[in-house]
């Protein structure tokens, strides 16, 4: 398309190669390009079908909400929430938005019962939403701009090259688009909705497109639709967004002080006296998802909630 056009935005490159990349290939694990919290312990996905669990109950416990998943990856996160959510009483459907087939066939062994959707609109009407959506929102295609003037993407004899540099501002329409749609679905049918990424609290400049392939850093325009490529997410502009829906949109809270309020240190301390000979790798599993040096800071959580719905715990203060 370079070739023939001369130009793409960032966007569309970003867009076209996660599009190649996440369709031929489980792209997580050890073997794979990177990993994320849920594959790292399953804490992660514990807590987060605690705090979902917690508030439906709180929300009078309706038996026909839905556990909605974006972006599900291995369904390992999936996993680890609805066994804490199946104990507290919730027997609802479970419905995974996911384009990629490769991870699809993934998520079916894990999850028979589960059903795929392109977005949100496709759920059966009138499903109060839990929804979570862990190292999703990164996937999703930013532009950049350099004053008003939208960064591309061409050859430079065989090499691909950026057409302008300088002091970046990003945006993201497709961000834009999940985030109104997340707004305007848990306003209309109630719920609460959870969003984990890597980011920033307020809007700024800066190039936060990064490509990770064999867990290492890699060069953005190197190898196009081989890597991750992801951009740090913009919660600000996120909350905005979908703050339109008449939803109530929490502040964004660091990922570790979230963990830490809503109780990894007791399950932790269940786990290593469950479990002795793995306290040690319990231990560590904590420190990576909580430590301000690890994915504590970077990584921030957000809810939404619609009026009529409990605020989710681990919010304040
Ligand atoms: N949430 C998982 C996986 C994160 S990787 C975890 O935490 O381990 C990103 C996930 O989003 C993958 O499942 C990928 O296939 C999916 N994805 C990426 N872009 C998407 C899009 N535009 N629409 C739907 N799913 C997408």
């Amino acid at each position: 398309m370079i070739r023939e056009r001369g130009l793409i935005s960032v966007e569309q490159y970003m867009g076209l190669c996660n599009a190649l990349y996440y369709a031929t290939r489980d792209p997580l694990g050890a073997a794979g390009d990177f990993t994320t919290a849920p594959e790292i312990s399953q804490m992660f996905g514990e807590i987060v079908g605690a705090a979902l669990a917690d508030c439906w109950l709180r929300a009078g416990a309706p038996a026909d909400a839905a556990f909605v998943e974006l972006g599900p990856g291995r369904g390992t996160l999936a996993t680890d929430a609805l066994r804490v959510l199946r104990q507290a009483g919730f027997a609802g459907s479970v419905h995974f938005v996911e384009t990629s087939p490769v991870l699809r066939d993934v998520q079916r062994k894990l999850h028979p019962d589960a059903e795929w959707h392109e977005n949100l609109v496709t759920i059966p009407e009138g499903k109060p939403l839990l929804l979570v959506a862990n190292e999703f929102i990164d996937a999703l295609p930013i532009r950049q701009w350099i004053g008003t003037k939208e960064r591309r993407i061409l050859f430079e004899g065989e090499r691909l090259e950026f057409d302008v540099n300088g002091a970046i501002r990003e945006d993201s329409p497709a961000r834009d688009c999940v985030a109104w749609e997340i707004g305007a679905q848990i306003n209309l049918r109630g719920g609460v909705a959870l969003i984990i990424d890597y980011g920033h609290v307020k809007s700024g400049l800066g190039d936060t497109l990064q490509a990770v392939g064999a867990h290492r850093y890699a060069d953005v325009l190197a190898n196009p639709g081989e890597q991750d490529l992801t951009a740090h997410v913009d919660f600000e502009a996120l909350g905005r967004v979908a703050a339109v829906g008449k939803v109530e949109v929490s502040r964004a809270v660091n990922q570790g002080e979230w963990l830490e309020r809503l109780g990894i240190g007791e399950r932790a301390a269940g786990l290593a006296k469950a479990h002795p000979e793995r306290a040690e790798d319990v231990a560590a599993e904590r420190k990576r998802l909580c430590d301000p040096e690890e994915m504590g800071e970077l990584f921030k959580v957000m809810a939404v909630h619609s009026r009529a719905w409990p605020a989710p715990a681990g919010f304040d203060g």
